[in-house]
């Protein structure tokens, strides 16, 4: 299968492309900087994957069989109010482009299929700060432009843990410093995944044509903060007793803290309808396996 994805750069589509590739599929990363994609995937590890910026994303499109949408400005930062815009934007812009592209498509070979990322933040949060749920909303209504015989799997996606990127990364030195502990009352709830099987669930969705419609890509057991906080500080050997202050948080995640302090609790329906068999279930293993190594791949 010939696969183009945007946002391949980042966490999560830097470990989709290492699987698309090692299965021997064909990758095309579409991106803004080809010469840092370059650095992210060496000729020599990524033999013929193709690397192109716009305006090249055309004919890298429309001669895939599938597309992943992944690009976004990253929400863990501090939100001016140009970058809360940019957050936005930088996601209805590359979805757009992405599905005017694939209607556009012409050729023999065009996409069949395109899985497109969301959050859970769709779902708003208990204190209705709902800019991310509007984000979404708008983000998930680009795609589902496309033309009605392209399938589309749209993966809202809760907070993703490995070690090299995402909110965890940026969290395990505050805990460190704090001691550990649960952030505001704790009682919040933690939709988690651990990143192979964020890439697992996208890499099914490429392939399995039941994979249509939204699909929750959360492990089937949240936890309460409180809970998440306490495993981490026994994975990470740390007493776990200390509040983190929410503007400690704040601080390293900016406004984008709301993930993590003003979570829902999202179960993974669909994803259990299909059969898909989570590789980490529970919070305590993903931790250990993110914590240990960086996660085996
Ligand atoms: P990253 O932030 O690691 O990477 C996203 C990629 O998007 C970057 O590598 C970059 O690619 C591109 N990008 C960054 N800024 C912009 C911009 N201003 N305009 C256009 N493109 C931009 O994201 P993740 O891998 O963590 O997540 C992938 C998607 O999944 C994102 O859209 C994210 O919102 C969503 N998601 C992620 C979660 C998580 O916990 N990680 C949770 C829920 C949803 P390049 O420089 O090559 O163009």
């Amino acid at each position: 299968m010939t696969v183009s994805i945007t946002g391949a750069t980042g966490f999560i589509g830097r470990r989709l492309v290492q699987r698309l590739h090692a299965d021997n599929h064909r990758v095309r990363v579409l991106t803004r900087s080809r010469s840092n994609a370059q650095l992210i995937f060496p000729v020599r590890e990524f033999p013929g994957i193709v690397i192109a910026e716009e305006p090249k994303w055309k004919e890298c499109i429309q001669g895939s069989n599938a597309v992943v949408n992944l690009a976004g400005m990253p929400i863990s930062t501090r939100w001016s109010p140009e970058i809360k815009k940019e957050i936005k934007t930088s996601r209805i812009r590359v979805t757009s482009k992405v599905v005017d592209l694939i209607n556009d498509s012409q050729d023999e070979v065009r996409p069949t299929v395109l899985v497109s990322a969301t959050a859970v933040g769709y779902y708003g949060t208990p204190s209705g700060n709902d800019y991310l749920a509007e984000v979404c909303r708008e983000w998930e209504a680009t795609a589902l432009r496309v033309n009605k015989d392209v399938r589309v799997a749209l993966i809202r996606t809760g907070v993703v843990l490995g070690k090299d990127g995402g909110a965890l990364a940026k969290m395990i030195p505050l805990f460190m410093m704090f001691a550990g502990g649960p952030l505001g009352s704790g009682r919040q709830w933690f939709s988690w995944i651990h990143l192979d099987d964020i890439v697992n669930l996208i890499y099914e969705a490429l392939s399995n044509p039941s994979y249509k419609g939204v699909i929750n890509g959360t492990a089937p057991n949240p936890v309460r903060f409180g809970e998440m906080c306490a495993q981490l500080g026994s994975v990470m050997g740390r007493p776990s007793w200390l509040p983190v202050p929410d503007l400690a948080l704040k601080a390293v995640l900016g406004e984008g803290a709301s993930v993590v302090l003003e979570g829902q609790k999202v179960l993974p329906a669909r994803a259990k309808e299909l059969g898909f068999q989570f590789r980490y279930p529970y919070v305590k293993d993903a931790l250990i396996a993110v914590l240990s190594q960086g996660s085996p791949s």
